[in-house]
């Protein structure tokens, strides 16, 4: 290579790359940088770096002027740069560094999440055909550009306050706390304007399960006409009318839409489409951001915005290393860039709102629905007196079986909502006793009758389902089925209501998200009068025909054990509710329980967050949990539950050796869920503040951790989840 063989005399005296190769080796190497590829080896940059004997990729995480010539003959020249653009902001790597610190986790692995690996890989781009899906493009081929609607006293209030916080030099992060239905995304759509007009760009992450056609639909006919990046900038006004838009020619449509300021990540793309999306963001062609979780990290140049919508939600915390959240990263890049950054919720975690009131975020109410529309009314249907009444356990209670009757007559829509999938959540003996457990996890396996399969929720461990009971001292045939899941819920949907044209909607009926999207688009079409499902039916969505919700279990997730188990209740019951009522018909909902006066399901009834919030938070004070507290989970698992055990004890005394048995720890205990995958795991909790020493004292301990056989040890801070 021309660059290493620089004479001493002629060296110039250049700059040097710090790089990280793609080889999860977490350590940095210096580059020089030859003067021919000065001008586009930057910080956020890949690079083709010689390694060894080999020739590897990597990223530039730092530069600077050497001062010595001579350091330049003895390093390695920088190869060759990939790509036009960097992959990472400067301040995306900044953000990249902080997840590193903040979550214990090697930075090469949060640089690998900040950017999709086939932005990585790829220099340029090959040519992209969209996909199509005849029938949605038929529903979505007319969508007329949208104006700005004159906002209610709320919304301008909190829009007021958002472009204000927008435009101050260090904002502080608005969590507007709105209920359902109460425009909080007409808010968002306003900012984003203002924030477009002043020549900044905007993300705004939603639940992936939320990313709908009609939700990016509301986004894209906003901003069809807006003025592009480049343009000179006469604001996101709406400049060209429908007429002129229905003229052109089809072929100048659609290239008009690839100059769409709007971009969209999700993971349902393929690899050409997301790296197209990229570039489109690079390229500062795309000015706003919809997607889920990982597009926080999205290179929008000059942010002025970051709206995280559902703010509350457990899918902005990502369950593999870096273990981040979207929502906490959010509020870090807004930071960073001193960027607005709103949360939004109609139930906001309790971090949040105890942040809002502890003054670190500003707070803004919707406490309205739109048109003085009304929530829907709650009704608790208590099913123990139900279970006396029917002499037995059926799947509708009279109430809920009446209501939905009506609907149907009256030709409006209903939703029902069980967040179990499957036939039936266990399999049990009644001679026996024996209860049919997952050989791999310690959970019972459930019934999934359309296959005949016991299935394993956790690992997907499946087998046949058996017709006499398996233990072969008993064979008895009296085994029965217990507990219902949506497979079952549909079965007696279909017995009671042979009439309703019936939909479901779990992760075993939808496929693909091309399933998921259809089955909204025949709902919303009103080819059908009532959707079943799991959680996939209760995010976000908007139709206005539907009067009755019915939450055919609410108690399912109570008890589990984990301290969280009462506010994702509340939230769910709230958020489920929130689908009725939402056009010009009244809304009632139903919600069957069997702990009927448990606080979350009595909050839950007068959707009441505030309520909930004061109630819950007394206990987690008392317990010194979030949002008092933070929380670090590090979890041992081993094939062996000995070896498992052993590994966390020692680590507690090491961890106490070092900084002292003022460090509060818990455990190690058995996790909830105790074994996983055929590995036993044991957990050791840590509540602490944030206070930054002891999070390096323990990262620290993590890296020089010996291997001790097949104990892996994993790190998981701020856990959203205790299982
Ligand atoms: P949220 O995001 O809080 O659930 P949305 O923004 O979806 O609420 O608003 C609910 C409904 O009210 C939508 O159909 C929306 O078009 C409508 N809407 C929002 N703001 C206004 C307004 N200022 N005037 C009239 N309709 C509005
Ligand atoms: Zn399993």
């Amino acid at each position: 290579m021309e660059g290493a063989a620089v004479s001493l005399t002629t060296a110039p005296k250049g700059r040097i790359a710090v790089v990280r190769v793609d080889l999860r080796l977490n350590q940095e190497f210096d580059y020089f940088v030859p003067p021919s590829l000065a001008s586009r080896v930057v910080e956020g940059a890949r690079v083709r770096v010689p390694f060894g004997r080999r020739v590897l990729d990597g990223t530039v995480v730092a530069l600077r002027p050497n001062g010595v010539a001579s350091e330049c003959v003895v390093l390695k020249p920088v190869y060759d740069v990939i790509g036009d653009t960097p992959v990472l902001s400067a301040p995306v790597l900044q953000l990249a560094r902080w997840m590193s610190a903040y979550y214990l986790c090697p930075l090469d692995l949060c640089l690998r999440a900040a950017a999709p690996s086939v932005v990585r890989r790829r220099a340029s781009m090959r040519k992209v055909k969209p996909r199509a899906d005849p029938e949605l493009d038929e529903a979505f081929a007319a969508t007329l550009p949208s104006r700005p609607l004159p906002l209610t006293p709320a919304q301008a209030a909190a829009l007021e306050r958002v472009c204000a916080v927008a435009r101050a030099k260090s904002p502080k992060p608005i969590l507007l706390f709105g209920v359902t239905g109460s425009g909080k995304t007409e808010v968002y759509l306003q900012a984003i304007a203002d924030v477009l007009r002043a020549g900044k760009g905007a993300i705004v992450l939603v639940p992936e399960i939320s990313l709908t056609p009609q939700t990016v639909e509301r986004f894209r006919a906003r901003f069809a006409l807006a003025t592009p990046s480049h343009a000179p900038s006469s604001g996101a006004r709406l400049e060209t009318d429908a007429d002129s838009a229905a003229a052109t020619p089809p072929a100048e449509a659609r290239k008009s839409e690839t100059a769409h300021p709007l971009a969209v990540l999700h993971s349902g793309l393929s690899e050409g489409e997301r790296f197209r999306e990229w570039q489109r963001i690079r390229s500062g062609e795309a000015r706003i951001v919809i997607g889920a979780r990982s597009a926080v990290f999205a290179p929008v140049r000059d942010l002025g915005l970051l709206v995280v919508d559902e703010e509350h939600e457990a899918t902005y915390k990502q369950e593999e290393m870096p273990r981040y959240h979207a929502r906490d990263v959010a509020v870090m890049r807004g930071r960073l860039e001193g960027a607005a950054v709103v949360l939004g919720s109609a139930t906001p975690s309790l971090e949040s709102f105890h942040n809002a009131r502890a003054g670190k975020y500003e707070l803004c109410r919707l406490p309205e629905r739109i048109d003085g529309r009304k929530l829907p009314r709650v009704r608790v249907v208590d099913m123990r007196v139900e279970i006396l009444r029917q002499k037995g356990l059926s799947v509708f209670s009279q109430s809920l079986h009446d209501a939905i009757l009506t609907r149907l007559e009256r030709g409006e829509q209903i939703i029902l909502y069980l967040n179990r999938r499957g036939y039936s959540a266990s399999l049990l003996c009644r001679k026996c006793g024996y209860v049919a457990i997952c050989p791999d996890c310690s959970v019972a396996l459930a019934y999934h009758r359309a296959d005949q399969i016991l299935l394993c929720h956790f690992c997907g461990h499946r087998q046949p389902a058996p017709r006499l009971c398996p233990q072969p001292e008993c064979r008895d045939p009296s085994i029965r089925f217990q507990g219902f899941g949506t497979e079952k819920l549909e079965e007696a949907v279909k017995t009671c209501f042979p009439q309703a044209r019936v939909a479901r909607m779990d992760s075993d009926t939808m496929t693909g998200r091309a399933d998921y999207e259809r089955t909204l688009l025949r709902f919303r079409m009103g080819r059908l009068d009532l959707l079943l499902g799991t959680q996939m039916i209760a995010k976000g969505l908007d139709f206005p025909r539907v009067t009755l919700v019915g939450i055919v279990y609410a108690d399912l997730g109570l008890h589990l054990p984990d301290f969280r188990a009462g506010e994702r209740t509340f939230q769910q019951i709230t958020q489920v509710a929130g689908r009725a009522g939402r056009g010009d018909l009244e809304g009632e909902v139903i919600v069957q329980s069997f702990t009927p006066h448990h606080s979350a399901i009595q909050f839950g009834r007068r959707q009441d967050f505030v309520g909930f919030y004061e109630e819950e938070t007394r206990f987690r004070e008392q317990l010194d949990y979030p949002p008092f507290n933070h929380l670090t989970k590090i979890e041992f698992t081993s094939a062996q539950t000995s070896k498992a055990e052993f590994a966390a004890k020692k680590f507690r005394e090491a961890l106490e050796r070092r900084i002292g048995s003022s460090v509060r720890l818990l455990g190690p205990s058995p996790a909830p869920i105790a074994r996983l995958r055929g590995r036993h795991r044991f957990h050791l909790l840590l509540r602490d503040s944030r206070r930054k020493g002891r999070k390096e004292e323990i990262g620290e301990m993590l890296a020089d951790w010996p291997r001790d056989g097949d104990v892996r040890v994993t790190v998981d801070v701020d856990p959203a989840q205790m299982l």
